[in-house]
């Protein structure tokens, strides 16, 4: 399997080392490539679009010829894994012009609104297909305040998604990459052959 870690910014060697946990969970050989230009993603089964900064994200995956070709990946059905800065960047609408969000998951959101409610915090979270609760980190988290149609929420924090899949991509709020427990990347690369943590 090839992973491609969109690294034109954030935190690109967390996902880089969960992918691999997840991959070596079910002995499946992973090569990571870290995408900061356009030309590699065609050759990659996943894809990471890590935390960070959603504004300098969506400019480099514009500037760069990026954005055209992970829009390309998901009409392919092919998987990928969005945290945090990664989920407002996929949205349909992120509420700011500084950011042209590339439309993968029906959502629209409110940058940094559960930050500015409470800055960080940690949750013990009830995910839809896994058996024991995630513990998830949230840093400046957006909330998600409108959800479409053929959008599946995966888990909630006081009645508000803070995981979603629609189709091929799964989108978090919070941090994954930054635990030690790969069944969030496993439920975006593995999803029938989750691992019991
Ligand atoms: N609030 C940040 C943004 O809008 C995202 C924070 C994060 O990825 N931890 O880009």
């Amino acid at each position: 399997m090839q992973a491609g870690v969109i690294a034109v910014q954030g935190d690109v060697a967390e996902h880089a080392a969960a992918v691999r946990n997840a991959a070596a969970a079910h002995d499946e050989p992973v090569d990571v490539v870290e995408i900061r230009e356009a030309g590699l993603v065609p050759d990659c089964n996943v894809l990471l679009v890590p935390g960070g900064e959603s504004t300098t994200i969506s400019r480099l995956l514009h500037r760069e010829g990026i954005a055209a070709e992970i829009r390309d990946h998901v009409a392919a059905d092919k998987p990928v894994l969005a945290t945090c800065a990664g989920l407002i960047v996929c949205a349909r609408d992120a509420k700011d012009d500084r950011v042209d969000p590339l439309g993968l998951v029906d959502i629209s959101v409110d940058r940094n609104a559960f930050g500015r409610q409470k800055d960080s915090f940690e949750a013990g979270l009830s995910v839809n297909g896994l058996v024991d609760p995630f513990h998830a980190v949230f840093i400046r988290a957006p909330l998600i305040d409108d959800i479409g149609p053929d959008v599946e929420t995966l888990a909630t924090v006081d009645g508000r998604p803070v995981a979603v899949r629609d189709g091929p991509v799964l989108a978090t709020a919070f941090h994954p990459e930054l635990t030690d427990d790969p069944r969030i990347h496993d439920l975006a690369f593995f999803p029938k052959r989750e691992v019991v943590a």
